[in-house]
């Protein structure tokens, strides 16, 4: 048996039990109690047949209203469960867990050698200069006496960039040499370093777009002396004092004399390995003294002016200096290549 205020205290326990719970399951685990198959209110109502009979309806139409305050009060805290898990969740943030790490990028190995040669050739005392990457048939060949009949042209495949082949790709950065003596008074000395393009195959040793720097000294006393000194000083900062240099008589159509300079394999010590042809060299610059030709063409006449000029590929200083066998490795954009250097 009960009485009519029991369900007043049934009212009054639920409320309280509810705005105590904080999660689904507890909510859950009330809802049961309250309206489940045996639970609180099931079983007051199972008792109203046993009432006296002029209290059933007072106490059928109590348990409906009561039934109905905990419905909605239960739908309530429903919804406000859902929108505080969401909230709680973006609060949970916690601040006392260390950042994941940023990613830092990497200096890609031409860049690299690029700022070593400079910084050596800095010190030196030379200037750094650019070009433009289209280059005019006169200063890519013409002004480097390399006429159009020239069988030298054969050595550079030239990407042209017009049917009267009067715009090209450079293929060289020699360019530079001859925009440099246009503009700048003697004595002078700079390097160049940037691309250069040729109609080469794309494979393990060749690139249609590649890297060069190039180098000039001219003045009133520049000797052989000089460049054999400047280019054994620059290649030993380079690779290291202990390599051997090694000059060899050579030919371009913009020096004269020209040579073709080598360092003791720095991979074999010079004893012979697949990277040096089993020979135990390296060929790496080619250089010479200025043709009087190019002085002329470009606007220097006075005949007491010498100079020296060279030029390196900068893929290829990389390539033996960081042991890389591939050169496309360079222009693949593969992470696992690039973050190797720093
Ligand atoms: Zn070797």
């Amino acid at each position: 048996m009960f009485e009519i205020n029991d369900i007043d205290t049934v009212v009054k326990n639920a409320i309280e039990e509810i705005s105590a719970i904080k999660d689904d399951d507890e909510l859950e685990k009330w809802r049961i109690k309250y309206f489940g198959r045996k639970g609180i209110f099931a079983a007051l109502t199972s008792k109203i047949p046993q009432m006296e009979q002029s209290l059933k309806p007072i106490l059928g139409s109590k348990i409906n209203l009561a039934k109905k305050q905990l419905t909605t009060l239960y739908e309530e805290k429903k919804k406000l469960l859902a929108s505080t898990t969401s909230a709680s969740q973006a609060d949970a943030f916690n601040l006392t867990i260390p950042g994941l790490p940023t990613e830092y990028g990497t200096l890609h190995p031409i860049t690299l050698v690029s700022r070593q040669i400079v910084r050596i050739f800095q010190g030196l005392g030379f200037g750094i200069h650019t070009g433009p990457e289209i280059e005019t048939d006169f200063y890519n060949f013409e002004a480097l006496n390399t006429p159009a009949d020239h069988p030298a042209r054969d050595m550079w495949d030239t990407f042209y960039l017009d049917e009267q082949k009067k715009f090209l790709l450079r293929t060289h950065t020699s360019p530079v040499q001859v925009r440099v003596l246009q503009k700048m008074p003697v004595p002078l000395r700079i390097i160049a370093i940037g691309k250069t393009f040729r109609r080469d195959a794309f494979d393990a040793s060749h690139s249609p777009v590649f890297h060069q720097v190039e180098g000039l000294m001219v003045g009133y006393d520049i000797s052989f002396s000089n460049l054999k000194a400047v280019l054994t000083f620059f290649l030993k900062e380079l690779f290291g004092h202990s390599i051997k240099v090694r000059f060899l008589p050579s030919y371009f159509p913009f020096t004269e004399p020209s040579a073709e300079i080598s360092i003791s394999c720095v991979i074999c010590d010079g004893n012979g390995c697949q990277t040096c042809a089993y020979t135990g060299w390296l060929e790496i610059l080619g250089a010479g003294m200025v043709h009087p030709e190019v002085f002329r063409k470009a606007g220097v006449n006075d005949e007491n002016i010498t100079g020296f000029a060279f030029g390196a590929g900068i893929d290829r200083i990389a390539m033996i200096k960081y042991k890389i066998d591939d050169i496309r490795h360079f222009f693949s954009n593969d992470m696992r290549f690039l973050k190797q250097f720093r």
